[in-house]
Protein backbone atom coordinates (compact mmCIF):
# COMPACT_ATOMS: atom_id res chain seq x y z
CA UNK A 1 0.00 0.00 0.00
CA UNK A 2 1.02 3.44 -0.64
CA UNK A 3 1.70 5.73 1.83
CA UNK A 4 -1.27 7.92 3.24
CA UNK A 5 -0.24 11.19 4.85
CA UNK A 6 -2.31 13.32 7.29
CA UNK A 7 0.07 16.72 6.86
CA UNK A 8 -0.37 19.94 8.76
CA UNK A 9 0.28 23.37 7.25
CA UNK A 10 0.34 25.66 9.85
CA UNK A 11 1.79 28.66 7.18
CA UNK A 12 2.44 31.82 8.91
CA UNK A 13 0.00 31.31 12.37
CA UNK A 14 0.34 30.64 15.62
CA UNK A 15 2.75 31.98 18.68
CA UNK A 16 4.82 28.94 20.08
CA UNK A 17 2.78 28.84 23.29
CA UNK A 18 -0.43 28.08 20.83
CA UNK A 19 1.95 25.74 18.78
CA UNK A 20 3.00 23.55 21.96
CA UNK A 21 -0.12 24.06 23.25
CA UNK A 22 -2.20 22.86 19.93
CA UNK A 23 0.94 20.03 19.67
CA UNK A 24 0.23 18.91 23.22
CA UNK A 25 -3.10 18.29 22.31
CA UNK A 26 -2.76 16.59 19.09
CA UNK A 27 0.16 14.43 20.72
CA UNK A 28 -1.66 13.29 23.79
CA UNK A 29 -4.29 11.89 21.59
CA UNK A 30 -3.12 8.17 20.14
CA UNK A 31 -3.45 6.82 16.39
CA UNK A 32 -3.40 4.11 14.51
CA UNK A 33 -0.31 5.14 12.71
CA UNK A 34 2.87 3.08 10.92
CA UNK A 35 5.51 3.24 8.31
CA UNK A 36 2.36 3.65 5.74
CA UNK A 37 0.20 5.91 7.69
CA UNK A 38 1.80 9.12 8.90
CA UNK A 39 1.67 12.29 9.83
CA UNK A 40 3.50 15.80 9.05
CA UNK A 41 3.36 18.78 10.54
CA UNK A 42 4.38 21.43 8.61
CA UNK A 43 5.56 24.42 11.36
CA UNK A 44 6.84 28.04 11.02
CA UNK A 45 10.37 27.77 10.67
CA UNK A 46 10.79 29.25 14.70
CA UNK A 47 9.20 26.78 15.71
CA UNK A 48 11.29 23.72 13.78
CA UNK A 49 13.57 22.78 16.85
CA UNK A 50 10.62 22.91 19.70
CA UNK A 51 8.10 20.69 17.47
CA UNK A 52 10.66 18.26 16.42
CA UNK A 53 11.66 17.76 19.95
CA UNK A 54 7.93 17.38 20.99
CA UNK A 55 7.56 14.47 18.18
CA UNK A 56 10.94 13.04 19.15
CA UNK A 57 9.63 9.66 20.52
CA UNK A 58 6.75 9.67 18.64
CA UNK A 59 7.17 7.18 16.01
CA UNK A 60 5.54 8.22 12.13
CA UNK A 61 5.03 11.47 13.40
CA UNK A 62 7.30 14.13 11.27
CA UNK A 63 8.06 17.54 11.49
CA UNK A 64 8.41 20.05 8.23
CA UNK A 65 10.04 23.06 7.08
CA UNK A 66 7.46 24.94 4.90
CA UNK A 67 10.47 25.81 2.67
CA UNK A 68 13.93 25.92 1.91
CA UNK A 69 16.60 27.68 -0.32
CA UNK A 70 18.27 26.20 -3.30
CA UNK A 71 21.53 26.76 -1.79
CA UNK A 72 23.43 24.97 1.27
CA UNK A 73 25.13 28.50 2.60
CA UNK A 74 26.26 31.36 2.30
CA UNK A 75 25.01 34.77 1.89
CA UNK A 76 21.58 34.62 1.85
CA UNK A 77 20.02 36.68 4.85
CA UNK A 78 16.38 35.32 5.90
CA UNK A 79 17.08 32.08 4.03
CA UNK A 80 16.66 28.64 5.40
CA UNK A 81 19.02 25.73 4.38
CA UNK A 82 18.56 22.22 3.86
CA UNK A 83 21.88 21.82 5.59
CA UNK A 84 20.16 23.49 8.79
CA UNK A 85 17.12 21.47 8.60
CA UNK A 86 19.54 18.42 8.61
CA UNK A 87 20.79 19.83 11.89
CA UNK A 88 17.46 19.81 13.34
CA UNK A 89 16.81 16.39 12.43
CA UNK A 90 14.29 17.73 10.39
CA UNK A 91 12.49 15.33 7.42
CA UNK A 92 10.26 16.96 5.51
CA UNK A 93 10.04 20.13 3.60
CA UNK A 94 6.93 21.76 1.56
CA UNK A 95 7.89 23.30 -1.75
CA UNK A 96 6.11 24.88 -4.39
CA UNK A 97 2.91 25.64 -1.89
CA UNK A 98 0.78 28.47 -4.09
CA UNK A 99 1.11 30.97 -1.82
CA UNK A 100 5.16 30.86 -2.53
CA UNK A 101 4.35 30.87 -5.74
CA UNK A 102 2.29 33.55 -5.47
CA UNK A 103 3.80 36.02 -3.38
CA UNK A 104 7.66 35.14 -4.04
CA UNK A 105 7.34 34.19 -7.22
CA UNK A 106 8.66 30.94 -7.21
CA UNK A 107 9.04 29.07 -10.50
CA UNK A 108 8.50 25.55 -11.32
CA UNK A 109 12.58 25.71 -12.54
CA UNK A 110 13.73 27.50 -9.43
CA UNK A 111 11.44 24.84 -7.75
CA UNK A 112 13.52 22.10 -9.33
CA UNK A 113 16.72 23.67 -7.37
CA UNK A 114 14.98 23.31 -4.37
CA UNK A 115 13.71 19.36 -4.91
CA UNK A 116 17.19 18.63 -5.80
CA UNK A 117 19.02 20.09 -2.67
CA UNK A 118 16.36 18.43 -0.72
CA UNK A 119 16.70 14.62 -1.81
CA UNK A 120 20.32 15.49 -1.91
CA UNK A 121 20.29 16.02 1.76
CA UNK A 122 17.61 13.10 2.38
CA UNK A 123 14.83 15.44 2.92
CA UNK A 124 11.16 14.31 1.33
CA UNK A 125 10.03 17.12 -0.86
CA UNK A 126 6.19 17.28 -0.08
CA UNK A 127 5.72 19.23 -3.82
CA UNK A 128 2.76 21.14 -4.57
CA UNK A 129 0.62 21.97 -7.40
CA UNK A 130 -2.58 22.84 -8.61
CA UNK A 131 -4.24 25.29 -10.94
CA UNK A 132 -6.05 28.74 -10.45
CA UNK A 133 -9.51 29.43 -10.43
CA UNK A 134 -9.52 31.05 -14.43
CA UNK A 135 -7.96 27.83 -15.21
CA UNK A 136 -10.12 25.76 -13.76
CA UNK A 137 -12.74 27.75 -15.52
CA UNK A 138 -11.01 27.49 -19.11
CA UNK A 139 -11.06 23.64 -18.32
CA UNK A 140 -7.21 23.44 -18.93
CA UNK A 141 -5.70 22.62 -15.48
CA UNK A 142 -4.73 18.93 -16.41
CA UNK A 143 -2.45 20.44 -19.13
CA UNK A 144 -1.38 23.44 -16.62
CA UNK A 145 -0.60 20.86 -13.27
CA UNK A 146 1.16 18.48 -16.20
CA UNK A 147 3.44 21.44 -16.63
CA UNK A 148 3.86 21.84 -13.23
CA UNK A 149 5.16 18.53 -12.75
CA UNK A 150 7.08 18.22 -16.09
CA UNK A 151 9.30 21.09 -15.34
CA UNK A 152 10.03 20.36 -11.66
CA UNK A 153 10.20 17.22 -11.44
CA UNK A 154 10.61 15.01 -14.71
CA UNK A 155 14.60 15.55 -14.38
CA UNK A 156 14.48 12.88 -11.44
CA UNK A 157 15.33 8.96 -11.81
CA UNK A 158 12.61 6.92 -10.71
CA UNK A 159 14.11 6.52 -7.19
CA UNK A 160 14.61 9.82 -6.76
CA UNK A 161 10.83 10.37 -7.37
CA UNK A 162 9.52 7.70 -5.21
CA UNK A 163 11.46 10.03 -2.42
CA UNK A 164 8.73 12.60 -3.40
CA UNK A 165 5.18 13.36 -2.08
CA UNK A 166 3.06 15.69 -4.11
CA UNK A 167 0.15 17.34 -3.04
CA UNK A 168 -2.37 18.93 -5.28
CA UNK A 169 -3.74 22.12 -3.97
CA UNK A 170 -6.40 23.57 -6.65
CA UNK A 171 -5.81 27.19 -5.74
CA UNK A 172 -9.19 27.89 -6.00
CA UNK A 173 -10.00 25.80 -3.19
CA UNK A 174 -7.09 26.70 -0.60
CA UNK A 175 -8.66 28.77 2.58
CA UNK A 176 -11.57 29.23 0.39
CA UNK A 177 -13.86 27.16 2.32
CA UNK A 178 -14.28 25.65 -1.47
CA UNK A 179 -13.01 22.33 -1.36
CA UNK A 180 -12.96 20.21 -4.78
CA UNK A 181 -15.79 17.64 -4.72
CA UNK A 182 -14.23 14.32 -4.18
CA UNK A 183 -14.48 13.39 -7.48
CA UNK A 184 -12.54 16.60 -9.00
CA UNK A 185 -9.74 15.54 -6.66
CA UNK A 186 -9.71 11.97 -7.58
CA UNK A 187 -9.97 12.90 -11.69
CA UNK A 188 -6.95 15.14 -10.85
CA UNK A 189 -4.90 12.55 -9.07
CA UNK A 190 -5.50 10.04 -11.21
CA UNK A 191 -4.55 12.33 -14.08
CA UNK A 192 -1.32 13.03 -12.13
CA UNK A 193 -0.95 9.42 -11.48
CA UNK A 194 -1.27 8.51 -15.22
CA UNK A 195 1.26 10.94 -16.09
CA UNK A 196 3.98 9.75 -13.52
CA UNK A 197 2.77 6.39 -15.36
CA UNK A 198 3.57 7.65 -18.76
CA UNK A 199 6.98 9.41 -17.71
CA UNK A 200 8.51 6.35 -14.96
CA UNK A 201 6.25 3.38 -15.75
CA UNK A 202 3.53 2.27 -13.80
CA UNK A 203 4.62 0.49 -10.90
CA UNK A 204 6.62 3.79 -10.05
CA UNK A 205 3.22 5.92 -10.53
CA UNK A 206 1.99 3.52 -7.82
CA UNK A 207 3.94 4.09 -5.27
CA UNK A 208 3.65 7.76 -5.63
CA UNK A 209 1.77 9.29 -2.23
CA UNK A 210 -0.57 12.33 -3.93
CA UNK A 211 -2.73 14.61 -1.03
CA UNK A 212 -5.15 16.87 -1.80
CA UNK A 213 -4.82 20.16 -0.42
CA UNK A 214 -7.68 22.59 -0.31
CA UNK A 215 -10.44 23.30 2.90
CA UNK A 216 -10.22 19.35 3.68
CA UNK A 217 -12.16 19.71 7.13
CA UNK A 218 -13.25 17.05 9.84
CA UNK A 219 -16.20 16.62 8.10
CA UNK A 220 -15.14 16.04 4.36
CA UNK A 221 -11.58 14.30 5.07
CA UNK A 222 -13.07 11.02 5.08
CA UNK A 223 -14.92 11.11 1.85
CA UNK A 224 -12.36 12.69 -0.36
CA UNK A 225 -9.62 10.33 1.15
CA UNK A 226 -11.48 7.23 0.66
CA UNK A 227 -11.44 7.78 -3.27
CA UNK A 228 -8.51 5.70 -4.97
CA UNK A 229 -6.02 8.05 -5.96
CA UNK A 230 -5.78 10.23 -2.51
CA UNK A 231 -3.53 9.63 -0.37
CA UNK A 232 -4.38 11.80 2.39
CA UNK A 233 -4.20 15.23 2.46
CA UNK A 234 -1.92 18.87 3.31
CA UNK A 235 -4.54 20.91 5.53
CA UNK A 236 -3.91 24.25 6.37
CA UNK A 237 -6.81 25.88 8.66
CA UNK A 238 -8.33 23.08 9.87
CA UNK A 239 -4.97 21.78 11.26
CA UNK A 240 -4.98 24.52 13.62
CA UNK A 241 -7.81 23.10 15.33
CA UNK A 242 -6.91 20.41 17.75
CA UNK A 243 -10.33 18.60 17.50
CA UNK A 244 -10.68 18.76 13.56
CA UNK A 245 -7.40 17.88 12.64
CA UNK A 246 -7.58 14.59 14.97
CA UNK A 247 -10.36 13.35 13.25
CA UNK A 248 -8.80 14.36 9.74
CA UNK A 249 -5.51 12.09 10.80
CA UNK A 250 -8.39 9.19 11.56
CA UNK A 251 -10.06 9.52 8.23
CA UNK A 252 -6.63 8.47 6.61
CA UNK A 253 -7.14 5.20 4.80
C1 LIG B 1 -2.82 24.67 2.55
O1 LIG B 1 -2.35 25.47 3.31
O2 LIG B 1 -2.06 24.00 1.86
C2 LIG B 1 -4.27 24.52 2.48
C3 LIG B 1 -4.77 23.59 1.69
O3 LIG B 1 -5.04 25.37 3.23
P1 LIG B 1 -6.60 25.17 3.64
O4 LIG B 1 -6.72 23.77 4.17
O5 LIG B 1 -6.84 26.21 4.70
O6 LIG B 1 -7.40 25.37 2.41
Amino acid sequence: MRKQIAAANWKMNLTITEGQQLLDQLLSHSYDLNENRQVVFAVPAPYLAMAQAAVSEKKHIHIAAQNCYNKKSGAYTGETSVVMLNSLGITHVVLGHSERREYFQESNQFLAEKVNIALEHQITPIFCCGEPLQIREAGTQNEFVAKQLEESLYHLSADELKKVVIAYEPIWAIGTGKTATSEQAQEMHAYIRQQLAAKYGDAVAQEITILYGGSVKASNAQELFSQPDVDGGLVGGASLIADEFKVIIDSLK
